[in-house]
């Protein structure tokens, strides 16, 4: 089945239409017309960071939508159903981090929704920047929020269990303080899951702007993360932090802020190292420096469910096909609250706006 779709053909080239193949439907397959799909700092990376890119490249792992068919052995789906898929559409679901519903730890690598071998042509998977997807319905997740909050609720699919999969294993809940540094796509789901967790959050935040809505969004204090005093305030006060910045940053100010025996998890992956960190920090107070990793399919649906009952969204920004670069810009220049969606219908070759 060709498709419409919007690809990037090299790092320094504007996004264009592209028609791309979609694999004809195996008995375990779903089809699925794409509504909405979020645009995520890492399909940022993918087209202009990162060394391994396969272009084409079309981007995009926060994938909303409708089924439109179905195999004949899927049994989980109907025609008609709202679905979501995220980051992950394949894996040897064998091994034993599979068996234990952490796919994103595949053994065997897992298939990413973009830019990941596979056997269907082009040889490399293309993602949520498209009209329509084909997936295992192993890898298809029920959306039971309202219709009118589909495009919210797209970010969900990445930024959404990215954070909670990390809230859920540092055993984040009520009676804590935590920190969420960088307040973008990422921070602010972080923020209000971390809340609805039970949790007073922190914002660390280098925008003015983004100051006064911290509250709005759940925050019960905010810090300018550019100001070493401000900082300050919370040395040694902290039991978690969510560091999701984006860009290479200095970590120790941070660190020094975790109670004895917490952790910081990093999220963000820019291609320039981080600078080193003085251990000092973590032996004194026997801390811990990790990352987390997306989350498995298993958790997206509990962090969905969780979400719908929570009535916790993104808040967006909505895009057509056309502003895809202009909103990769944007995204750089941290001038986004906080995630951009892209209108699938925009998609079709001759459409220049909705
Ligand atoms: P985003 O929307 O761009 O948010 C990143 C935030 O970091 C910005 O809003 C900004 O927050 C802060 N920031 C950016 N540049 C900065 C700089 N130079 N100095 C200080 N702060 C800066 O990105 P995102 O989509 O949330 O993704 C965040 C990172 O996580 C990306 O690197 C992405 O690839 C990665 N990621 C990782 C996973 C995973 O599983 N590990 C999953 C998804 C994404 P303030 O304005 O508040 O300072
Ligand atoms: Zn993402």
């Amino acid at each position: 089945m060709k498709v419409d779709a919007f690809g990037a053909n090299g790092p320094d080239t504007p996004f264009a239409h592209l028609e791309i193949a979609r694999r004809p439907l195996r008995p375990n397959d779903v089809q699925i017309e794409i509504a909405f799909c979020g645009i995520c700092h890492t399909d940022l990376h993918q087209v202009r960071d990162w060394p391994n890119t396969r272009f084409p490249c079309v981007p995009g792992h926060e994938i909303v939508g409708h089924i439109t068919a179905k195999g004949s052995a899927v049994t989980g789906f109907e025609t008609g159903d709202t679905v979501g898929v995220g980051c992950i559409v394949d894996s040897c679901q064998e091994c034993e981090a599979c068996e234990a519903g952490l796919e994103q730890f595949c053994a065997k690598g897992f298939t990413g929704t973009y830019n990941a071998p596979t056997q269907d042509p082009p040889g490399y998977t293309m993602g949520g920047y498209s009209r329509s997807i084909v997936v295992d319905q192993d890898y298809v997740l029920a959306i039971r929020h309202s219709q009118q909050d589909l495009a919210a609720v797209a970010p969900l699919l990445c930024a959404g269990i990215t954070t909670y999969s990390a809230l859920k294993t540092w055993k984040v809940g009520t009676g804590q303080t935590i920190g969420v540094v960088g307040i973008g796509g990422l921070g602010h789901v972080g923020i209000r899951i971390a809340r609805a967790l039970g949790a007073n959050v922190v914002a660390f935040t280098s925008s003015d702007s983004k100051r006064d809505e911290a509250a709005r969004l759940g925050a019960t204090d905010v810090v300018n993360s550019r100001d070493s005093g401000d900082v300050g305030r919370y040395t040694e006060k902290l039991d978690f932090i969510l560091n999701t910045v984006a860009a290479s940053h200095d970590l120790d100010p941070y660190i020094a802020l975790l109670k004895r025996d917490c952790t910081m998890a990093m999220f963000g992956a820019p291609n320039k190292p981080h600078p080193a960190i003085d251990v000092r920090l973590l032996f004194r107070r026997r801390r811990s420096l990790s990352g987390s990793l997306l989350g498995g399919i298993r958790e997206t649906q509990e962090m969905l469910d969780f979400c719908a009952k929570h009535e916790i969204v993104a808040d967006i920004e909505m895009i057509t096909a056309h502003q895809i670069d202009d909103a990769f810009d944007r995204l750089l220049r941290n001038d986004v609250k906080y995630r951009f969606v892209l209108n699938a219908k925009s998609l079709a070759r001759d459409k220049d706006a909705l």
